[in-house]
């Protein structure tokens, strides 16, 4: 089953008042620490939900957003779970074969 949550891949980066807001530093931080919606099985969302919201999951660094935390990720039903998975599948431009 799946969560929506708000995601930030990347981890969590330096303190954004102590860079330039124009520097290209400070740019990237942005776009790295920008949450995204990403939909997670429970089991990752179990990991995610720490104490600091930032887990590593799949060799990658990921950091939970606060209004996902404490068991407040929204459940999908199976068929908006399934309807994810399709649009995720043409997304990455994969077929229906697997
Ligand atoms: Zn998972």
């Amino acid at each position: 089953m799946g969560l929506r949550v708000l995601v930030t891949a990347g981890g969590p980066g330096p303190v954004p008042e102590h860079r330039g807001p124009n520097s290209a530093a400070y740019k990237s931080y942005r776009e790295e620490t920008t949450f995204r919606p990403a939909v997670v099985c429970s089991a990752c969302y179990l990991t995610l939900d720490n104490r600091v919201g930032v887990a590593e999951i799949g060799g990658q660094t990921f950091n939970l957003a606060g209004s996902s935390r404490g068991d407040r990720a929204r459940a999908m039903t199976e068929p908006q779970y399934r309807e994810w998975q399709r649009k995720e599948a043409e997304r990455l431009g994969l077929n229906d074969a697997g």
